[in-house]
């Protein structure tokens, strides 16, 4: 970010959490330095200075403000979050020891108020959602694992009856637990899909992409090759999508993981019909009208999206497409049916910066791809443990890699690691929604963006979703 005084100002006065620790304020009448979301009252702009790092404010004998900490920010250290996310590692970690949300509050030393607001801000969900599916999980991974029976594997994970244990486990997988067990050596399984779940919509975006190498729809058969299990070996996947189950076939031994990959791409997880009561509530039932079952389908990867988010950034949709087609032209053959595999990150990290100019890469954007890819390929980025990391510290761990900015890194936490309660802001989709949703004049600007969006809070993601459909005509 270019430490440009008056741009910074007006971000300092929005005091956007986002912006800490990309640059520290200085306040020349008291002396200390800030971090930009500081709750302490504004000085005036010309009592300000921007500093890049907190050394650098340092340097010029400010003291760090005793309110927000910034030298803490600074090392990485917040206490809050860290003991949020620690209790959190508990309730995965032994599920059963927590009976329920208030054994959460208790164990915290929060009070319940103030815990499930940390919750809300740092997992975008309730403590007793945390805890179902750590759960859920828990119950999946034994049945995996070992060869206890169900009933047993349900009462050592914490439920009390069998029967909320079955529909829990339905309802999140989209199968039994003994369908789940078979899946240790099945090469296909059904899922289950939830009372009118909009398959129109699913199509459309599994078919949105017509240049797409790796994937296609015909019909009502979806192929595509994913990478899976622990050496992301590229299997190829069919799914038959009827309106009431998903028949998936796959090539590879690693029916779990391909089950996993599924569930997620139809976004069977996400709170749908609470958002679309919410929406209701709120008297905006038209922006569920006619899709109130709407989910977001998730990437079938990680870095999938990462690669994504960074080629999509700034352009438009269909030259988006097409540097995406030519790069898995570029870095991978065809695997079976006439798809290519994705791209592993190995396969970009090996690319020079030159390869992509004939593609059309922009200079700046084949760095930020390779330079990520190379992150991902040499361990020092784990995709892995995006997925269990708080959304604040996912968030800030993406902010700092280079080329990412708060749309693709919102975008990323959304579409790849399921967050519920995500804006990609500055989003032409969303904001030209809101317009329509809210009959406004002019497109709003960031902090009209976010004031709107608020009160979609704590299903954002889905509100963006569902924002993006305003203007396309309902799917056949
Ligand atoms: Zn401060």
């Amino acid at each position: 970010m270019r430490l440009n005084p008056a741009r910074l100002y007006a971000r300092f006065l929005a005091g956007d959490a986002s912006d800490n620790g990309r640059f520290f304020v200085g306040v020349t009448t008291t002396g200390i330095y800030c971090l930009p979301s500081c709750k302490a009252r504004k000085p005036k702009p010309e009592n300000t200075r921007f500093f890049p790092t907190a050394e650098a404010a340092r340097s010029t004998g400010l003291r760090a403000c005793k309110k927000c900490h910034p030298d803490d920010f600074a090392r990485g250290a917040d206490p809050v979050l860290e003991s949020i996310e620690q209790l959190v590692a508990e309730i995965r970690q032994s599920p059963a020891a927590f009976p329920g949300a208030r054994a959460i509050v208790k164990r915290s030393g929060f009070g319940p108020t103030r815990l499930f607001e940390l919750f809300r801000q740092h997992y975008h969900a309730t403590p007793a959602d945390v805890l179902l599916r750590a759960r859920v999980d828990a119950a999946k991974h034994r049945l995996l694992t070992t060869g206890a029976p169900p009933a047993d594997i349900a009462f050592a994970v914490g439920f009390e009856s069998l029967s909320t244990f079955h529909d829990h486990f339905r309802s999140l997988n989209g199968l039994t637990p003994a369908a789940c067990r078979d899946l240790r050596t099945a090469r296909s399984f059904e899922i289950a899909l939830p009372e009118g779940y909009p398959l129109a919509y699913l199509k459309r975006a599994l078919s949105r992409d017509t240049q797409s190498l790796t994937d296609r729809l015909d019909g009502d058969t979806y192929v595509t090759v994913v990478r899976l299990g622990p050496n992301q070996t590229p299997s190829l996947l069919r799914l038959n999508l009827s309106t009431t189950r998903i028949t998936v076939e796959t090539s590879s031994p690693h029916a779990a993981d391909a089950h996993a990959l599924v569930t997620a791409l139809i976004g069977l997880d996400q709170e749908a019909a609470a958002f679309a009561r919410h929406a209701r509530k709120l008297g905006l039932a038209r922006l569920v009208a006619g899709r109130p079952e709407l989910r977001l389908a998730q990437t079938p990867s990680v870095f999938d999206g990462l690669l994504w988010a960074i080629i999509g950034q700034q352009i438009n949709l269909p030259f988006a497409f097409q540097l995406r087609r030519r790069l898995v032209e570029r870095t991978s053959r065809p695997f079976a049916e006439n798809l290519h595999a994705p791209p592993s990150p190995g396969d970009i990290a090996r690319l020079d910066y030159d390869d992509l100019k004939p593609l059309q890469f922009s200079r700046s954007k084949a760095g930020y791809v390779i330079d990520t890819a190379r992150l991902v390929a040499d361990g020092r980025l784990n995709l892995d443990a995006l997925r269990t990391m708080s959304a604040t510290r996912a968030e800030r761990t993406l902010l700092a890699i280079r080329g990412l900015g708060p749309w693709s890194v919102n975008y990323l936490m959304m579409r790849s690691l399921g967050f519920a309660d995500c804006v990609p802001l500055g989003d032409t989709g969303v904001t030209s929604g809101l317009q329509t949703l809210f009959t406004l004049d002019e497109r709003p600007d960031v902090e009209s963006t976010k004031r709107l969006m608020s009160v979609f809070s704590p299903y954002r993601s889905l509100a963006t979703a569902h924002l993006w459909q305003i203007h396309q005509p309902a799917p056949a």
